[in-house]
């Protein structure tokens, strides 16, 4: 049998099937009330513990995600429930479970993938206070596993020993989760949305987390087309290395340059600035947690990345929330976010806190090289009103004798307006095609929806025009012109993409050898 699904972090895996969904053992009741809530009160601090001590071993993204269960775990808000329960009579582990699923179901229910994908979060800190409630020993996944199920915890993903190859696939989940952040920067292959087979699968499968799929119980035939593709894939990241530090350069001697694309500060930790011309794209969503983020915590970050940069260019996107990066607090609820209140237009209406960001902006770059740049720009009066309020914001700086510089204010290209009408944006100093957004909205294919994934794709020949014309029109006026979206670090892809005249790409920190030797393989 064989399921198609969508690629989350690439790479290929064969091996046995570990059956994610495998409920936790039975629970024995205690003697009273007060017995129940001890038994519970136990487990939590047990689970507490446990991720305490995951935390203390892990990098810093996969320590921010712990941290976050354990604020979790130790919010009354989220507990105070299943004790409640247990003092009318429930069982210590029904009243958790009762508590925890209803919480779950409310992140089910949202149309936001954001939303969704954080029930997995929750998910996996119920089953870490069912565990240590019936003192079940989680049984580990075989080394070389391939995780198989409708969802995965962060957890069982860091305590999984993946020095030996496996995999994860997975019937429903997101390529926004958080699991699938761990594993397209440690190289784990995963593909997610593959479908709710009723059927009871087990034994042995293939894993290509390349172009999204799953063979069930192979034939031979299927073995060795698997490993063929895994060996062309493991040639092509082996030979990829050697290309790492230096400039990328097309067979028939263009250059190109390779930024990279980041989220969190800390992204750059874990970057050689040898390796890369630059940060193409600095998205600040991630900044704007719980709370929004005030304005010094937004100039010590944006500085980070702009001190390690030193002389290279750091674009920054002021915030893109909305569509499928909702902010508590901040964006509000639609039917169909990606049509609406998003990127610019929302940080055009809610401009008390698009001030915050464009002061921190303006302070921040007299610290390196950096140029901003504002999303979902659909018609140029955004870009005018935006371009105004960083004027009225560095006036009252220099009012306020506070150092500070204006960049160059530059546009996302992701708004099919936009590439069709470029001329209209003669002003802008630069343009970054986002063709993550561009896609889905010249293909009407949802960038999230696996049901019509075949229909997302950059290569689609109106896609290709509409990025052609840009970088034509940008040639033309001395504008430049480069691309920030996935697509820009797709082997496969980047081809079509130097044919279509960029050369300027900006790709996730992983993909920087694999781009540069596909760029190495390209005779324009
Ligand atoms: C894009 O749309 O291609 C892009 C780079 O932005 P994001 O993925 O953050 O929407
Ligand atoms: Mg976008």
């Amino acid at each position: 049998m064989r399921l198609e699904g969508i690629p989350a972090s690439p790479g290929y895996a064969e091996g046995l099937l570990f059956d994610l969904d495998r409920p936790p053992a039975g629970y024995r009741a205690k003697a009273s009330v007060g017995e129940e809530k001890a038994a519970l009160e136990l487990a939590i601090g047990k689970a507490v513990n446990r991720l305490t001590t995951l935390a203390d071993a892990a990098d810093a993204d996969a320590a921010g995600i712990l941290e976050f269960h354990i604020a979790m775990l130790e919010d009354d808000a989220l507990s105070g429930p299943a004790f409640a329960s247990i003092g009318s009579g429930q069982l210590a582990d029904a009243a958790w479970r009762a508590a925890l699923d209803s919480e779950i179901a409310g992140y089910e229910a949202s149309d936001q993938d954001y939303f969704r994908a954080r029930a997995a979060d929750l998910r996996d800190i119920r089953d870490q206070v069912l565990r240590a409630l019936s003192q079940d020993g989680e049984a580990a996944a075989a080394p070389g596993a391939i995780l198989y199920g409708e969802d995965i915890a962060p957890t069982r993903f860091l305590e999984t020993d993946w020095s030996a190859g496996g995999g994860i696939a997975l019937k429903a989940g997101s390529t926004a989760s958080h699991v699938a952040m761990l594993a397209r920067s440690r190289g784990v292959p995963m593909v997610v949305g593959l479908g709710g087979s009723a059927e009871k699968v087990g034994g042995f499968a293939l894993l290509d987390a390349e172009r999204g799929g799953i063979v069930f119980s192979p034939s031979p035939a299927d073995i060795e087309t698997f490993r063929r593709s895994a060996l062309s894939f493991a040639d092509r990241q082996g030979a990829a290395q050697t290309f790492l530090t230096r400039q990328a350069i097309t067979k028939a001697g263009a250059a190109v340059r390779v930024q990279v694309n980041i989220a969190y500060p800390s992204d750059v930790d874990g970057i050689d600035i040898a390796t890369c011309d630059g940060v193409g794209l600095m998205r600040t969503e991630f900044l704007f947690g719980k709370t929004l983020p005030d304005e010094e915590t937004q100039y010590q970050a944006y500085r980070k990345v702009l001190e390690w940069a030193g002389d290279k260019p750091v674009t920054i996107r002021t915030v893109d929330a909305g569509g499928d990066k909702p902010i508590p607090g901040f964006t509000v609820e639609e039917t169909n976010p990606f049509l609406g209140l998003r990127g610019i237009r929302l940080s055009l209406k809610r401009r008390d806190i698009f001030r915050v960001q464009i002061r921190a902006l303006l302070r921040a770059a007299i610290h390196g090289n950096l140029k901003v740049m504002f999303p979902m720009i659909a018609t140029p009066e955004e870009y005018g009103q935006a371009v105004a309020l960083f004027a009225e914001e560095q006036a009252v700086l220099a009012a306020q004798g506070v150092a500070h510089k204006l960049p160059p204010l530059g546009i996302m290209v992701e708004v099919p307006s936009v590439a069709l009408a470029p001329e209209s944006f003669a002003d802008v100093a630069f343009f970054s095609i986002g063709s993550n957004d561009l896609t889905q909205y010249v293909m009407a294919a949802a960038r999230d929806n696996a049901a019509v994934a075949h229909l997302n794709s950059v290569r689609n020949p109106a896609v290709l025009r509409l990025i052609a014309a840009v970088a034509e029109f940008g040639r033309g006026k001395g504008i430049p012109v480069s691309l920030c979206g996935d697509a820009g670090g797709d082997p496969a892809t980047i081809p079509a993409l130097l044919e279509a005249g960029l050369r300027d790409l900006s790709v996730a920190p992983a993909q920087l050898a694999m781009a540069k030797a596909a760029i190495a393989d390209v005779s324009v």
